[in-house]
């Protein structure tokens, strides 16, 4: 079989998580698997990058920059010395290389007061390439050829949107020929999370992009499978963190995935369904710290079920705005002056609904976005377009999933009834397209809760009866 295995930050925090995914691929590799792998950085590493980086676009002094370089030094030597003993001077010395330029590059951000979203993708893309050489190098202590490239080298070219690029129709070919010749002869290592404009400017592809990484390479290469390695046994029903006893999936279709991951279920990167879709690619959800389990199979039409629902997500980074204004009723082309410049300013919206006065517009979006939305929509305040614009953190949403939904009257009902009885308080509904999907909005306070009461109504924790 020909694999793509991407292994996550949290299946790489340590030596020890090395040597585990070492052990994997040579097993793999003694049944006669191709293996690409793609690799994260380890857990933490791009929050630190970020932390500091964004810090000293403002900061007093540039006292920052040596802690974070030590620890960075530390932690990847460590993990260098436990997992590939024989490499620590080679792989040592590549290793002290990129810290010292990486060194130079944040003391250029404070020199320069000035951080821009093309010198921030540079900087966090460190995390990736501190950890993959380590990795390429417990694989040759194991006697297993391996050679370790970037995203760009790998072939993945993307649009120039820093921070949240999306991999452009080429990129296939160039992966198939590039990595579609290594991995006959060895194991290539690709650090995920980024790729590169066709001017060869780097970009990453969004916050846990490695998945999105591994669905494009998989899809390049032509994968049997991909294989995406975390800390937990497959996806669940809901964050375990949040309902303890939520339960592994066996099985999903790529359209629920979507809907989860577009809502935060963090399992995995939002777009990274699509690749593997296109090209009708198997995707498994394993544990690297229970190999055995089975994880969740991905497929196109997930198993036939008698349930409607099969998962809830919820996330709590996001804000609603309210745009309220006479000046909307009846009046055409509202709407589309503020979805005009909200998508100017690159906002993501991620919920709207109307009332039926055409008075009030409500919106949900990215916390990270609220600050450009509101800039953005202060600016149809002033040419008097929409009159009173107004906002709150103080929200979540949480969404319904389930393909059965569709077609299946009465689902809606039951959530709202339930959340009813419970005392939560639904802020704004909306049902997407697809109707694999019904999402509300409820203040932080109610968000777990609100899992907690869906979850038993639709009893998610119990076993499927097939
Ligand atoms: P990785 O480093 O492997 O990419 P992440 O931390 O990005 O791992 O994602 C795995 C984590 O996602 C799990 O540890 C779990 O806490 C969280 N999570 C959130 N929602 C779900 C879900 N529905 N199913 C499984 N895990 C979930
Ligand atoms: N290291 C990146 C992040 O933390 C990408 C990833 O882990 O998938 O977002
Ligand atoms: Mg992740």
């Amino acid at each position: 079989m020909r694999l793509l295995m991407k292994f996550g930050g949290t299946s790489v925090a340590d030596a020890q998580c090395i040597k585990r995914i070492v052990d994997i691929l040579e097993e793999h590799h003694k049944r006669g698997d191709e293996l690409a792998v793609v690799v994260s950085a380890q857990r933490g590493v791009t929050d630190q990058l970020i932390e500091v980086a964004s810090s000293l676009a403002t900061a007093k002094d540039s006292s920052a920059i040596a802690p974070l370089i030590q620890s960075l030094s530390k932690r990847h030597m460590v993990t260098l010395e436990g997992a590939a003993p024989d490499y620590v001077q080679e792989v040592g010395s590549e290793l002290d290389e990129k810290l010292i330029n990486l060194q130079n590059i944040l003391l250029a951000i404070y020199n320069l007061r000035e951080l821009t979203p093309r010198s921030k993708d540079h900087i966090v893309s460190y995390g990736e390439r501190l950890l993959a050489p380590i990795l390429g190098a417990a694989l040759r202590q194991r006697g297993l050829a391996s050679s370790v490239l970037d995203g760009c080298e790998a072939g993945i070219l993307t649009t120039p949107q820093h921070g949240e690029s999306t991999a452009l129709p080429e990129s296939d070919e160039r992966i198939q020929k590039k990595i579609g010749v290594l991995l006959k002869k060895e194991i290539p290592v690709i650090m995920g999370f980024m790729g590169c404009t066709r001017e060869g400017v780097l970009t990453t592809l969004g916050r846990s992009g490695s998945d999105y990484s591994a669905s494009i390479i998989g899809a390049g290469i032509d994968a049997d499978e991909i294989w995406i390695w975390t800390d937990v046994d497959g996806i669940m029903t809901c964050d375990p963190r949040i309902i303890n006893d939520a339960r592994v999936m066996p099985s999903l279709s790529y359209l629920e995935v979507m809907e989860l991951s577009y809502f935060g279920a963090k399992v995995m990167h939002p777009r990274s369904i699509e690749p593997a879709m296109r090209k009708n690619i198997l995707v498994r959800v394993k544990n690297t710290f229970n190999p055995s389990h089975p994880g969740t199979m991905i497929i196109r039409n997930g198993q036939r079920h008698n349930r409607v629902v099969k998962a809830l997500t919820y996330i709590d980074k996001v804000a609603a705005i309210n745009i309220n204004g006479a000046q909307m009723i009846g009046r055409p082309g509202v709407a589309k002056a503020i979805f005009t410049i909200l998508a100017d300013h690159e906002v993501n919206v991620m919920m709207i609904s109307q009332g039926s006065s055409e008075a009030n517009i409500s919106l949900i979006v990215d916390e990270p976005h609220l600050t450009p939305a509101v800039t953005a929509l202060s600016t149809l305040m002033k040419q008097g377009i929409v009159r009173e614009v107004s906002h709150n953190h103080d929200v979540c949403a949480v969404a319904v999933v389930g393909a059965g939904m569709a077609g299946a009257p009465g689902t809606g009902g039951r959530i709202f009834t339930a959340l009813g009885k419970a005392g939560v308080n639904v802020m704004m509904i909306s049902q997407g397209s697809s109707e694999a999907n019904i999402s509300f909005v409820v203040s932080q306070d109610d968000g777990p809760r609100a899992c907690r009461v869906l979850h038993d109504e639709f009893r998610l924790s119990e076993e499927d009866d097939e």
